[in-house]
């Protein structure tokens, strides 16, 4: 059992950070979450966008055909998702891509995947597409010869994160220990940690997720020099704000995050300020962020339904998909997810990313 490993590690070596936690809960090579399931659909653990209907892949697949004629059609391109399921966003992608025969003939797909299960589900879901496609544990190991079109859709929020609470005039940092009883608690590191200086009232949390931020640098860094683009779809806040947002899921309930590691999704909502900030660090071009709502308001999805629904078993289905995808009403994934883009610094805006999102006027964004 991972919790048993993860008690035994405590044991040896004091109190981990959420970071280390998280890491094992979702991807410990024989327990962890992500690495022993598919969690996805009404029969798993939750629902994601490319899961809810194909107008969400068809609509980033075209993006990125655009993004290639942006680039001056290069000859060579890499498709790229991180984090990709059952590799539904991607075959709804190259399906829609065929809009522009040059471009599927010109691309070759990349998938980042850790999960030996879901590069599986992967496998299945693209074998129809005709398209070769190379595996790749980590953003390290993709090519670095040819621009680059990478997609994202709930990847990051997977990605671990640090919480820090403020006690008096200091952060310590908030760590997995073992309570009284003998299981996982939280608690606070003993000292303080050093070079975090914002003030904030007593009991505030931050969360900053390292691991997020050195993978944007990085691609942000490949996207300088290799050219290209970067689409990341997640819920999160376009601000930066405190606040604890570590969360569980497990059968389309919250639970709880220490209970069972290995056995619920464990996340946390995207800072795509702060995301943003380091792929402007590292030379790139960040585009202002849009709700899921707009992005897909003027990529086209209501057009797109229009087109479906007439040959659609039950047109009903699809408006309430599109609600539900587009919605920003209770139930809607609309206003709580967001979509930041990031290219070569070359790339003028983006298709849907030439304004500021009016939804995101003021502060009222998380
Ligand atoms: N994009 C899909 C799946 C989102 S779930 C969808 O929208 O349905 C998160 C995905 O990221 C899973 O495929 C998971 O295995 C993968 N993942 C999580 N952390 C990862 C990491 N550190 N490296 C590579 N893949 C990771």
């Amino acid at each position: 059992m991972l919790e048993n490993e993860i008690v035994a590690e405590i044991r040896a070596n004091g109190p981990m950070g959420i970071d280390r936690f998280m890491a094992l809960a979702l991807g410990h090579p024989r327990h962890g979450y992500y690495m022993t399931r598919d969690p996805f659909g009404m029969a798993g653990d939750f629902v994601t966008a490319p899961e809810i209907s194909q107008i969400f892949g068809e609509l980033l697949g075209l993006f990125t055909a655009i993004g290639w004629q942006m680039l001056g059609e290069p000859p060579r391109v890499a498709l790229v998702e991180l984090g990709p399921g059952r590799g539904t966003l991607m075959a709804d992608a190259l399906r829609a891509a065929r809009a522009l025969p040059g471009f599927t003939s010109c691309l070759e797909v990349h998938l980042v995947e850790m999960s030996p299960v879901l590069q599986r589900a992967q496998a299945d879901t693209l074998k129809e597409s005709g398209h070769r496609v190379t595996w790749h544990a980590s953003i390290e190991s993709l090519p670095e010869d040819r621009p680059l079109l990478i997609l994202a859709n709930e990847f990051f929020d997977a990605l671990p994160i640090r919480q820090f609470q403020r006690y008096g005039t200091e952060w310590r940092e908030r760590l997995v220990g073992i309570g009284p009883e003998g299981q996982l608690a939280l608690g606070l590191d003993r000292n303080a940690a050093q070079g975090l200086t914002i003030e904030a009232p007593e009991g505030t949390v931050f969360e900053t997720s390292p691991i997020s931020l050195d993978i944007m640098k990085k691609l942000a860094s490949r996207l300088v020099a290799q050219n290209g683009l970067l689409l990341a779809v997640d819920y999160g806040h376009a601000h930066f704000a405190f606040g604890e947002t570590l969360q569980a899921v497990r059968k389309h309930q919250f639970a709880s995050v220490l209970a069972n590691p290995g056995e619920a999704d464990i996340t946390a909502h995207v800072d795509f300020a702060s995301l943003a900030i380091a792929a402007r660090r590292a030379g790139a071009k960040d585009h202002p962020v849009l709700t899921q709502a707009t992005l897909l308001e003027r990529l086209g999805i209501r057009h797109r339904a229009g087109i479906l629904k007439p040959k659609a078993e039950n047109p009903a289905e699809i408006d309430a998909a599109v609600e539900r995808l587009a919605g920003t009403g209770p139930g809607g994934m609309g206003q709580l997810f967001k979509a930041l883009a990031i290219s070569g610094p070359g790339m003028a805006a983006l298709p849907g990313f030439d304004q500021p999102d009016p939804r995101l006027a003021g502060t009222a964004s998380r």
